[in-house]
């Protein structure tokens, strides 16, 4: 990549109460800094993707939850679970007054559970503390359980309308490729000189609009890997359009850690029109789920036997593979698994021990599992 850090034009304009002379806008003069907002709003109010359901509101309750849904979620994926959600729960205090499996249960599927234990828990505090209403506060956000700088900053800008820089990936690509900042976006450094550009570049514009359009610009036209420049309403403003021959080559990415593996064996039990469920530690990777018994794989032990051995650590059950079912792979933030199901027998009905429960098959469409164990219990029902 051609260097051209050095050949950049600082500025001295006000942006509210700080001045914007510390911040360093790269090769990109004021002036056009400042000009940038108009075309860009002019383009999503044009070409914004209308039918996306929380674009036609500006309830905070309703642009939080969906701030919420789409970290780490693909629009598309994002778009039923929204309007479940919103029908299940549909304002804030009868977020807070559900339980916390009704909760669980409409988000099962969308993963990144603590999302929605979060949601649960800050509704809970806002009704108690706020009687209700999310506070029209950036502190008070960033207090509740699961505000982070991101979310509660897109609910102050585009619920409340107020000039917070909302930084998520797209607006960060894009801001990396107009200016071409060459560091680790990730890197608390680049988020805090990011979201510094981003207050100058939303000066004087509606802060809702703003930060909706340029996260629409970041995932319809500045994509990851081939972004459309031609179509973009900011392309004469843009550095890296103007001096690289492929401005994909920015954000610089970090080279990813493979993720480790596990292989896991489970058993599905069942007994007169009753299944055994483990139910998960209410802290955690997907606390408070329900899923089969089993575990990691045992070193110098098959599959089978590992199944057997976990499943009486877990429930004091001895068991018997009578089949198996499915092989279900999944990928979490941190590793990925392998789960091996199989059918499971044991010779009476007992009793079993710590959080595993004997659940009426009617019963189960009440409670909240994980995706694997979904797909587990799926494979299970089709065979039978
Ligand atoms: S011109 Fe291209 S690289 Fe620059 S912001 Fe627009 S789409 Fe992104």
């Amino acid at each position: 990549m051609k260097n051209i850090e050095n050949g950049g034009t600082n500025s001295n304009v006000k942006s509210g109460s700080r001045t914007d002379s510390a911040v360093d806008f790269g090769h990109v003069s004021v002036k056009k800094v400042n000009s940038m907002a108009r075309p860009l709003i002019e383009w999503f109010l044009g070409c914004q993707r209308k039918h996306l359901p929380w674009r036609k509101t500006k309830d905070p309750y309703r642009i939080w939850i969906s701030e919420l849904m789409l970290q780490q979620t693909r629009v598309e994926q994002a778009i039923p679970y929204y309007r479940r959600f919103l029908k299940a729960f549909p304002t804030l205090p009868r977020l807070a007054m559900a339980n916390q499996s009704a909760v669980l249960k409409v988000w099962e599927g969308l993963g990144y559970y603590r999302r929605a234990k979060y949601a649960h828990e800050a509704a809970r505090i806002v009704l108690k503390d706020y009687r209700g209403k999310l506070p029209n506060n950036y502190d008070d956000l960033r207090a509740l359980p699961g505000f982070g700088p991101y979310t509660a900053a897109a609910v102050m800008s585009i619920a409340y309308g107020k000039p917070y820089a909302a930084l998520d990936g797209n607006a960060s690509r894009v801001l990396s490729r107009l200016f071409i900042l060459q560091e680790d976006p990730t890197t608390a450094d680049a988020k805090r000189r990011r979201t510094e550009i981003l207050q100058g570049m939303m000066r004087g514009s509606d802060p809702s609009t703003f930060t909706q359009a340029l996260i629409e610009l970041g995932a319809l036209l500045c994509s990851p890997r081939s972004p459309r420049c031609s179509e973009c309403p900011i392309q004469e403003s843009c550095s890296a359009f103007r001096y690289l021959p492929d401005p994909a080559v920015l954000p610089i990415r970090k080279e990813r850690k493979k993720k480790p593996h596990y292989n896991v064996s489970a058993g599905i039990l069942e007994r007169d029109g009753r299944i055994l469920l483990k139910k998960r530690p209410n802290t955690g990777l997907l606390a408070n789920f329900w899923e089969f018994p089993g575990g990691k794989q045992l070193a110098n032990r098959s599959r089978e036997e590992t199944c057997r051995i976990r499943f009486k650590s877990e429930t004091g059950i001895e068991i018997r593979i009578t089949d198996k079912i499915c092989v279900v792979k999944h990928e979490f933030t941190h590793f990925r698994i392998t789960v091996h199901f199989y059918t499971v027998a044991c010779q009476k009905s007992p009793s079993p021990k710590g959080t595993a429960r004997w659940i009426r098959k009617g019963s189960l469409k009440r409670l909240p599992f994980n995706l694997v164990s979904k797909a587990g219990l799926e494979a299970y029902e089709r065979k039978k």
